[in-house]
């Protein structure tokens, strides 16, 4: 179990930034909600359409298409959480998984929740490492890490690292780190086109820095920021996030950055357009409904306002060059 006391206490041990130590915080306090109490929260739909998304990505970038005859993927999922992606990646063929997380507790309840799969299990490893302020050697040597991965992942994540350009780069260091020249790293954040456009068309709100609905609210510290890091809001939404600060992830500034790390972007959609796009795929548009997104009618389980919350992340992939290459 984890004990409180010992968490105030590392909490007054812990010197360093007091936002990465919130955002711990609060993924650790998160109770883990079983299959019974997930169905009955106020966002189901939402989390299911979520699920949708990232089941989609990964089987469009999360598998090798250069090696038809060797299928299988080698994962680092950075920002693992509780490890719900876990089966996504069982279902793509995965051949060995490492997931680090920040927050511990988060961590052990992967590890558990890796250990009650059914059916083969790929093997797997989990650590507890704070991505944007620690170098992956910490917990994968080079001499520990026999072949590279294929495949780095970071779903609803990346936007925390970006109140400083440090933490940016280090998690990009922590990407490329080990990843082969030909993997991909693939991951989800917000939109900051999309929270702008509703921060601009919020004109009868009282607080011209919020905006949001029943099931979420974003409240921005300042409209315009000096810089492309640090651009804070605070992210409210119910039953998953409460009041934890997040930052706006200016694309094509991270794209130029990403370049410096030899990955070069190859996708890059709204959730919208990915819905719009890939239900047209019939084993996509199949997906939706076994996991519950739709009904066979097309129905959306979630309603408007999860539909609002859903709509505001974006998903992408970037390719890793070959660094000897000179590209
Ligand atoms: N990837 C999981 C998923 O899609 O279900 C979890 C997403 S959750 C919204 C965000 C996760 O990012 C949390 O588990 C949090 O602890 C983790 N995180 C935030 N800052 C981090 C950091 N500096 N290093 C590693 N993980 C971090």
């Amino acid at each position: 179990g984890y004990d409180l006391q010992e968490q105030e206490q590392a909490r007054k041990r812990w010197k360093g930034n007091h936002d990465s130590r919130t955002v711990a915080d609060h993924y650790n306090a998160r109770p883990n909600t079983d299959r019974e109490a997930r169905r009955d929260s106020p966002i189901i739909g939402l989390k299911k359409f979520n699920n949708w998304i990232k089941s989609v990505l990964i089987a469009k970038f999360g598998r090798r298409e250069d090696a038809r005859d060797q299928p299988r993927v080698r994962v680092l999922d950075l920002g693992c959480g509780k490890g719900g992606d876990l089966p996504k990646w069982a279902k793509a063929g995965t051949e060995e998984y490492v997931g680090v997380d920040i927050a511990a507790v988060s961590v052990e309840q992967a590890r558990q929740r890796w250990q009650n799969m059914r059916g083969p299990r790929f093997p797997a490893t989990f650590f507890t490492l704070d991505c944007f302020e620690s170098s992956v050697e910490e917990i994968l040597p080079p001499d520990s890490v026999m072949f590279p991965f294929d495949v780095v992942s970071m779903q609803f994540c990346m936007h925390y690292a970006f109140e400083s350009e440090h933490k940016v780069r280090t998690l990009l260091e922590n990407v490329t780190r080990y990843l082969r020249p030909g993997g991909v790293f693939v991951g989800t954040i917000p939109d900051a086109k999309n929270l702008f456009d509703h921060l601009d068309n919020n004109t009868e709100a009282e607080d011209p820095l919020a905006f949001g609905n029943a099931v979420y609210s974003v409240k921005f510290d300042a409209r315009e920021w000096p810089s492309p890091y640090g651009h804070r809001y605070t992210f409210f939404l119910q039953d998953a996030v409460e009041e934890v600060p997040e930052y706006v992830v200016y694309w094509d500034n991270f794209v130029a950055l990403a370049a410096e790390y030899h990955l070069s972007p190859r996708y890059c959609a709204d959730f919208s357009s990915i819905f719009a796009d890939e239900q047209e795929d019939a084993h996509f548009a199949q997906l939706l409904r076994r996991m519950n997104v739709m009904d066979a009618e097309g129905n959306a389980e979630m309603d408007e306002d999860q539909l609002d919350a859903a709509m505001l992340y974006l998903g992408f992939a970037f390719v890793k060059l070959d660094p000897e290459a000179g590209d």
